[in-house]
């Protein structure tokens, strides 16, 4: 029998969870379109993760620069760094893998719409001024920054702008104390910018391991970010192409940019769903089931917009979670426990599993195993970074639930501990295990005697 739709699914947002699941649903068979409205790849790729990290790349150079001369190497001139050649080079990177995903979403056999998308109904959705039916609807569309409403807001930008800035300015002021201000905030600092980083609480990263947080705290400072914590901005003027920056502490601070990292939003507004049984949180996300169904049956969502767990690795699981109950055995599940994650300050972090804190609760008798120590590049390189790694380990069962690591390579590090990790694996697995010699990862497995 003729299928009444137009689509079997239909994709409103091709970001990292969008575009995976339209190309899987795709590659079962199924007649797929995905709509985007702005860029492909969606955050991770256009503003988020990846230029995010190409630009964490260009901040480290100082230091390696500084560490090479202990190796032997001399430079006939100071190195100069140039705004535009960095900003530019990863517009052109962008625009590269914008045009892959294009190919892998036409290879897929997906319908792609350039446009915005909007939701008429359970089975119809609207895009450049046509209408199509659809047995399922999954909404995408992720988030969006937020910056709240005070005196001076305007002249305020948020994490979005960052990437496509005219000048680098010669002071900043980025406000936040989650992982996207701690990031931009070490990433102008290492592009020689004078860095403000202000936030109203007393600890950056707070949902993080405290003891890991303040290592992060005291290492961006050593660095050189200033930091003004338990502090809120009241206002902020413009005044001779600069912008002042007032304080509920009496402070004004003069900086060429405001950068506010203060959260972001799930993006909903305008998109229809109130043409559906969907209730909307408070603050604009989707509430959905185990199978990520909404209220309303026919309509899926999935990523940031859903408000669980905010990284591309998660949105990119989730969709091959849903194709699988949609299209597939249903077998496929997503576990949001233990997911490794890294924040890209500077000293870089890694964690999986529980902080201490968390660990403390959940378990009636824990041991923590630290260890804290000079990195090899330092002693000839000559630099202050030091690096922090911690174990969790819960004593009745002696499983590992918290691993964390601060200092170089941490990202990298931690992958690896995140697969331990997932595995159950126990202390004695970990004792077992044969170093690597030298690195900064062995010390994880000869920790032997626990901190307290
Ligand atoms: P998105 O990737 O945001 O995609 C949603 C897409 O939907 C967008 O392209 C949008 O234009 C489109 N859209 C919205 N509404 C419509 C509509 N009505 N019609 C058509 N199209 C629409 N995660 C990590 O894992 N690691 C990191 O290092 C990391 N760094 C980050 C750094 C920054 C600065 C930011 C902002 C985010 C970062 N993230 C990181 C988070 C990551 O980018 C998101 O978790 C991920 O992109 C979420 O994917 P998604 O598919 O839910 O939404």
């Amino acid at each position: 029998m003729k299928d009444q739709f137009d689509y079997d699914l239909f994709v409103i947002g091709a970001g990292s969870g969008g575009v995976r699941a339209a190309r899987m649903a795709a590659s079962k068979g199924k007649k797929v379109a995905l709509a985007e409205e702005r860029y492909l790849g969606g955050t991770c790729v256009n503003v988020g993760c990846v230029p995010k990290k190409l630009f964490v790349y260009a901040s480290q150079f100082p230091e390696q620069f500084h560490s090479s001369q202990g190796f032997g190497w001399s430079q006939s001139s100071q190195p100069t760094f140039d705004w535009a050649t960095l900003r530019d080079n990863k517009t052109t990177e962008i625009q590269r893998l914008n045009s892959i995903y294009e190919s892998l979403i036409d290879n897929s056999g997906a319908d792609l719409f350039d446009g915005r998308a909007t939701v008429l109904g359970p089975n119809s959705v609207a895009v450049n001024g046509m209408t199509y039916s659809a047995k399922v609807i999954l909404v995408a569309t992720g988030g969006w920054p937020f910056i709240p409403d005070f005196p001076g807001c305007e002249h305020a930008i948020s994490s979005n702008e960052m990437f496509f800035l005219d000048e680098l300015p010669a002071t900043a002021v980025v406000v936040g104390g989650g992982y996207i201000a701690v990031e931009f905030a070490g990433i102008l600092n290492g592009l020689g910018v004078d860095t403000h980083l202000v936030y109203r609480g007393a600890n950056l990263l707070k949902s993080f391991d405290r003891e890991m947080s303040d290592k992060i705290t005291a290492g961006m400072q050593e660095k050189g970010v200033k930091l003004h914590l338990n502090t809120q901005i009241t206002s902020v003027e413009k005044e001779a192409g600069l912008f002042n920056v007032n304080t509920d502490r009496g402070e004004t601070i003069s900086s060429g940019l405001v950068l506010y990292a203060t959260g972001r939003i799930a993006n909903t507004s305008g998109l229809g769903l109130e043409n559906t049984q969907i209730e909307l949180r408070k603050d604009g996300s989707i509430p959905v089931d185990g199978h990520f169904c909404t209220t309303e049956p026919s309509v899926y969502a999935l990523g940031d917009v859903i408000d669980r767990v905010q990284l591309t690795p998660v949105a990119i699981q989730e969709a091959m979670v849903l194709v699988d109950h949609l299209y597939g055995r249903g077998e496929a599940k997503i576990d949001y426990d233990n997911i490794p994650t890294a924040v890209f300050c500077q000293p870089e972090f890694g964690t999986v599993g529980l902080s201490e804190e968390a660990a403390i609760e959940s378990y009636a008798d824990i041991a923590v195993y630290t260890s804290d120590f000079k990195p090899m590049l330092q002693t000839l390189g000559g630099g202050n970074d030091r690096i922090t790694m911690k174990l969790i380990v819960d004593k009745a069962s002696d499983k590992v639930v918290g691993c964390h690591m601060v200092g170089e390579h941490a990202a990298e590090i931690i992958q690896g501990m995140g697969i331990a990790i997932k595995a159950g694996a126990t202390k004695a697995d970990f004792d077992a295990t044969v170093g690597i010699h030298p690195s900064a990862a062995e010390e994880f497995v000869t920790m032997r005697e626990p901190t307290r």
